[in-house]
């Protein structure tokens, strides 16, 4: 869909004017808004938004409190990497604000181990920024180019060392939000502890810009790690992969990093869209990629990565299994990891779900949503992968061979609630790292108890009385 450069029409016009004079020419995208509008891959496609793009805190909290006084909704953008559609406003008339000019370092202090950048900063260049003193931001996604670090907290983002790390939320110890009718909240405190009442930060991690923006955020840092082990191994299914996961845990203890799952088809397409050879000469059923790293001696952590092989293989839970020898043997194997977006490209429309349950009931909530969708949908091809040891998998089955994109969205309504319904059976969350953006936001009506939907409900009206901020996510509207 082509979007009319002449979004600027959607707005009253005092209030263009009001924000052209607060923001500037920088500030204001006039002309071609469609790289805002479209969400990367082209999932989700605004109907429309005014694009504005600030360069301070105080230019963000000039433009919310003019939206707020005009009554004019308010949609935060980060890198536009979302899966969700969280950063999409799904009616004309919005405000779209993007971050990307806010991208300053404001602070480093290797002594306190904690880095402070302003919520446009791509993942990427915050990791970048941390090995210049020698440290470790151990975030880590596919999208980590492009994504933003106010973005990732806005979703509370997981990615691949969640296992070790912990996800977003586990890495923000101070935050300053702009609220929305305009006011500044400075809580960029660098504190470990701090008793002194609401944990307010968390409030705004994870909400999707529904209650404000974040405009900065103190984040933790750790030491860089100097030795890595990375292995790829073959297994019968993924009961197996779990009790290689107890091997890798004994043997390698905390340095234990990434533990990631994918099947046979996953591997294959990766390696079609990527090109490359799989690393065993035989197809197995599924694999599992996993990497140790530590403050040790290089080298150091291939020992007890092999011996946990070892062990694995003789109690007949690994098939075959293939060790990282050099750097660009680790980054061929991360590729099939990391290619899964290129992989589902090339393999043809799917259906997505972003689910998480307990890791020990991964092998049942795989096992059960396989054979209701192979009941239901007999043509509908399997397709999973993810991180096991944090208990979150990306199980989005294609559509039969050779369907359209069409046809396989008028699947997806009856797909996501078998894969769901079994998800919350066990325990589970229907969005463990995307967020609920506007694809999730009406299902988990269905799957959140009444009291906490009144909470979130609650929460939002506190904060945001007017419903300005982000309207219909999270809390519908
Ligand atoms: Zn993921």
């Amino acid at each position: 869909m082509r979007i009319p450069a002449d979004t600027g029409a959607e707005l009253p016009r005092q209030l263009r004017e009001r924000l052209s004079a607060i923001l500037g020419a920088r500030g204001v995208v006039e002309g071609d808004c469609s790289r805002y509008h479209e969400s990367w891959g082209g999932s989700f496609t605004a109907p429309g938004g005014f694009v504005v793009r600030p360069g301070s805190t105080a230019e963000v909290a000039g433009t919310l409190a003019a939206c707020a006084e005009a009554r004019v909704a308010v949609v935060p953008q980060g890198g536009n990497t979302g899966l969700a559609g969280g950063a999409q406003p799904t009616r004309r008339g919005a405000v779209i604000v993007s971050l990307e000019r806010m991208r300053a370092l404001r602070a480093i202090d290797p002594v306190n181990d904690t880095i402070t950048v302003e919520a446009g900063m791509t993942l990427a260049e915050l990791q970048a920024r941390a090995a210049e003193v020698d440290r470790l931001f151990p975030l880590s996604l596919a999208s980590e180019g492009s994504c933003q670090i106010g973005g990732n907290l806005s979703t509370n983002a997981g990615g691949t060392q969640c296992l070790r790390y912990g996800n977003a939320r586990a890495m923000a110890l101070g935050l300053e939000v702009v609220l929305p009718d305009g006011q500044v909240w400075d809580g960029l405190r660098g504190l470990r502890k701090d008793a002194t009442g609401y944990d307010l930060k968390q409030l705004f991690i994870g909400a999707e810009g529904t209650l404000g923006i974040i405009t900065a955020a103190v984040l933790r840092l750790l030491p860089r790690p100097r030795d890595a082990a990375t292995a790829f191994a073959a297994v019968p299914d993924p009961e197996a992969a779990l009790r290689l996961l107890d091997h890798a845990r004994r043997h390698l203890g905390e340095s234990l990093t990434a533990f990631e799952l994918m099947r046979h088809e996953c591997l294959a397409w990766a390696l079609v869209a990527l090109g490359g050879t799989s690393p065993f000469a035989a197809c197995h059923p599924w694999y599992v990629l996993i990497e140790a790293t530590g403050q040790s001696a290089p080298g150091t952590l291939a020992l007890p990565m092999e011996e946990s092989m070892a062990a694995a293989i003789a109690e007949g839970i690994v098939s075959d299994a293939t060790l990282a020898a050099s750097e660009t043997q680790r980054r061929r194997l991360w590729a099939m990891r990391e290619g899964q977006a290129e992989a589902q490209k090339a393999a043809g429309p799917g259906i997505k779900h972003d689910v998480s349950v307990p890791v020990s009931a991964v092998p049942d909530f795989l096992a059960r949503a396989d054979a209701a969708l192979a009941a239901a949908f007999p043509m509908i091809r399997p397709f999973a992968f993810g991180h096991l040891g944090d208990g979150n998998i990306h199980y989005n089955p294609l559509g039969p061979a050779g369907s359209t994109p069409a046809e396989v969205a008028r699947l997806r309504p009856q797909v996501n609630r078998i894969v769901h319904d079994i998800v919350v059976d066990l325990g589970g969350s229907i969005s463990a790292e995307h967020g609920l953006g506007q694809l999730r936001t009406h299902e988990i009506q269905r799957y959140k108890a009444p009291v906490e939907r009144a909470m979130m409900a609650a929460l939002k009206a506190t904060f945001d009385p007017k419903g300005l901020m982000n309207p219909g996510k999270i809390v519908p509207d």
